[in-house]
């Protein structure tokens, strides 16, 4: 699984632990969803943050005082908005694709 954080002039891909194969695959959809300008949704009030997220934004010291602006965790199964999980993991594969085949 991986999660967008975004805040204000910087935004997090967290990537769970996992193959590296895997790791990639899950990256290259974030930057899908980066280049394709979307836009996480804004996260749940902050007592409603599920415990992953807080362990995330605990873990990642660039991620200290500034306020999250969307959050979007992407799993392969998700159907949320298929048509932009789509269009991310298209763009992630063809951006990373040009990448090491250039
Ligand atoms: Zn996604």
């Amino acid at each position: 699984m991986g999660m967008w954080i975004a805040t204000a002039g910087l935004d997090v891909l967290w990537i769970q632990h996992t193959t590296r194969w895997h790791r990639q695959v899950i990256l290259a959809h974030g930057f899908g969803h980066l280049l394709c300008e979307h836009s996480p949704p804004a996260p749940a009030i902050s007592p409603n943050l599920d415990d992953r997220l807080w362990r995330i934004v605990e873990s990642c010291p660039e991620l200290e005082g500034r306020a999250i602006s969307g959050v979007m965790a992407c799993r392969e199964s998700e159907d949320r908005d298929l048509l932009m999980e789509r269009e991310a993991e298209v763009t992630g594969r063809l951006f990373v694709d040009k990448l090491l085949h250039r």
